[in-house]
């Protein structure tokens, strides 16, 4: 028989299992998407071995992407001229199109219990909290830079497609 603490158990693990699939992996600032049937085929990614913060990855028959999932985008552009093909490129857009929230349902913060983790990783002082609680990400000054996402000990910090 199924005990209580298996059916939990489960339900957690489909529930983490749903959020990675559904996990959102933005373009790399200085990439020019329109061109990205290009690095389907690339079998040399040099942009991904240009990036300081090793967070470009790139999949077998994928255009490159960011993961957050350790660190962040510090926007110092070695990725820009990184590719013989002009994937990359200085002119193209040097921001990252995502949107990045708190989810208060999952912070500790939000739940009586003290956590600044996220504060300061954030160069940019795009995380508010009221006092102690209650932290909400400042779109205006947030850069979409990823920092904050990898040390959330709840994993509360969500990205999501940046919808016109
Ligand atoms: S700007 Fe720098 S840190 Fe950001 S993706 Fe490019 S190489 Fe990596
Ligand atoms: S993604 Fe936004 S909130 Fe998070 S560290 Fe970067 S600027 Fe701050
Ligand atoms: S690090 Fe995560 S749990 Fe802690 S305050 Fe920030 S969003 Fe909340």
């Amino acid at each position: 028989m199924t005990s209580r603490r298996d059916f939990f158990g489960r339900l957690t693990g489909l529930a983490k299992q749903k959020k990675e699939e559904e996990r959102f992996f933005p373009f790399a600032p200085f990439f020019d998407a329109s061109k990205a049937d290009i690095c389907v085929v690339c079998e040399n990614p040099t942009c991904v071995a240009s990036c300081p913060e090793e967070i470009i990855k790139k999949g077998d028959k994928e255009p490159p992407k960011l993961d957050f999932s350790k660190r962040g985008c510090t926007f110092c552009a070695d990725c820009a001229s990184s590719c013989s093909d002009g994937v990359f490129a200085p002119t193209n857009g040097s921001g990252i199109s995502a949107l990045i929230e708190i989810d208060p349902s999952g912070c500790l913060a939000w739940h009586n219990t003290i956590c600044k983790s996220c504060f300061d990783p954030c160069l940019d002082n795009a995380i508010d909290f009221s006092g102690l609680f209650y932290p909400s990400i400042i779109p205006e000054k947030c850069t979409a830079c990823g920092f904050c996402i990898g040390v959330c000990p709840a994993n509360a910090i969500t990205l999501q497609r940046n919808l016109p």
